[in-house]
């Protein structure tokens, strides 16, 4: 474990300034050497990755926790899968690269997604159709509070549409050091998502590498780049409405829909925030990305009240216009 560090600035993408405390582990056992030091000074510790899904007040009293450990094993194999053990430290973008590389089928949909391998797990990280979680056997890591190292199988994660136990009732209490992923060489594309289609339409046949590779120029093309105009990808999540309330609602019809397994069915967030005419909308240095209207860039200055006041007027207008309530995807640190 590195002795604690004080006063130091988190890198998070919005570039939003934030000193705090900060302490690295390599894994298991530096954790929960940790936890005996946080419990002895009286403080909390706040696992953080590569702060791509946050947005951090000017100073946190707790200490952040940072895992370093990026190793990669394979842990077990079978006829059709192998199973990966990666360090929660590991960059997500650079693993998925690398099982591509190797031919394993799985990850290619989740590319270019900031981070790291810990906090995949956390939000079930998901896009152009796919989730982490169906590639996710077990979560390894140690309980904040007690100091007990435990691991989890998939079903113990209760993932669901970018959530999971993590952001539930293990929120705050649980590090994760290292997942485990179930990948075979065999398993199916997922390519009907409409975008990546479109993109790729008149590539066959298709490998795993042509699907990362249009799932990345897809990103560029798309989404504001976090190097150039801070932000932390999507700001709301989409809503997931009844048949019976779009019937109802004024221009319902008209806006994108997509059908649950459930039968309730999701709406484009990003929709309802430009048909309410906030692209462009600003707050301080925070505004709602002209590209994009689901993302809050740092124009430059910006500070955490300003991101969350801009986000409370989209919440506000599109409550306004459609009477729904737009959920906060990143997540919102006070200064405890
Ligand atoms: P952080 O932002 O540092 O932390 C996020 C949360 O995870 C916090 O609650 C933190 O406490 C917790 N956490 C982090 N590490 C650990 C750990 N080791 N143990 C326990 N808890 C931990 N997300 C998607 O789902 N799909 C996308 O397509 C997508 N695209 C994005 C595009 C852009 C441009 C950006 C900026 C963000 C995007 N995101 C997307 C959001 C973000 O990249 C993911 O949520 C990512 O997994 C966050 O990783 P991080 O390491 O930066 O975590
Ligand atoms: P898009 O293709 O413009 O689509 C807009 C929204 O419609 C998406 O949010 C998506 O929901 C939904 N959608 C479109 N086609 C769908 C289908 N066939 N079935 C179900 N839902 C569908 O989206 P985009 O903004 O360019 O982003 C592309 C992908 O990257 C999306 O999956 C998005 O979630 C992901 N992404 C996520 C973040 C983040 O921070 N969470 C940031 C950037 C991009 P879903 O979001 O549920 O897919």
């Amino acid at each position: 474990m590195t002795s604690l560090q004080y006063n130091r600035q988190l890198p998070n993408t919005l570039a939003l300034p934030c000193a705090a405390d900060t302490l690295c582990v390599s894994g298991i056992e530096q954790a929960r050497d940790a936890v005996r030091l946080a419990r002895a000074l009286g403080r909390s510790l706040l696992p953080l990755g590569e702060g791509s899904n946050v947005v951090l007040p000017g100073a946190l009293q707790g200490i952040a926790l940072y895992v370093t450990d990026k190793s990669v094993h394979e842990v077990g194999r079978d006829n059709e899968f192998v199973t990966l053990r990666v360090g929660a430290g590991h960059a997500w973008h650079a693993f998925v690269c690398t099982t591509v590389a190797e031919g394993y089928v799985g990850l290619e949909n989740l590319a270019l997604i900031p981070g790291t391998v810990g906090a995949a797990p956390i939000q079930n990280i998901g896009a152009y159709g796919r989730e982490v979680a169906a590639f996710i056997d077990a979560v390894h890591g140690v309980d904040l509070h007690s100091g007990d190292s435990r691991s989890l199988n998939a079903e113990q994660c209760e993932f669901s549409y970018r959530h999971s136990v993590f952001k539930g009732a293990l929120r705050d209490r649980f590090l994760i050091c290292a997942v485990d992923f179930r990948l075979s060489k065999h398993a199916a594309l997922d390519t009907h998502y409409p975008a990546l289609a479109a993109q790729l339409d008149g590539q066959a046949p298709l490998s795993a590498q042509q699907v990362l590779d249009a799932v990345v120029a897809l990103r560029r093309q798309r989404l504001p780049d976090p190097e150039l105009e801070p932000n932390v990808g999507s700001f709301f999540k989409n809503p997931v409405v009844d048949a019976t309330w779009l019937r109802n609602v004024d221009g319902g019809t008209q806006m994108p829909q997509y059908p649950q397994p459930d039968g309730r069915i999701k709406l484009s967030a990003a929709w309802l925030i430009d048909h309410c005419g906030l692209k462009g909308l600003r707050e301080g240095g925070a505004c709602i990305a002209s590209r994009h209207a689901l993302v809050i860039t740092n124009r430059g200055g910006a500070t955490q009240r300003d991101v969350l006041t801009l986000a409370e007027r989209v919440v506000h207008a599109v409550q306004q216009r459609y009477g729904l309530t737009l959920e906060m995807e990143p997540r919102v640190y006070g200064d405890g």
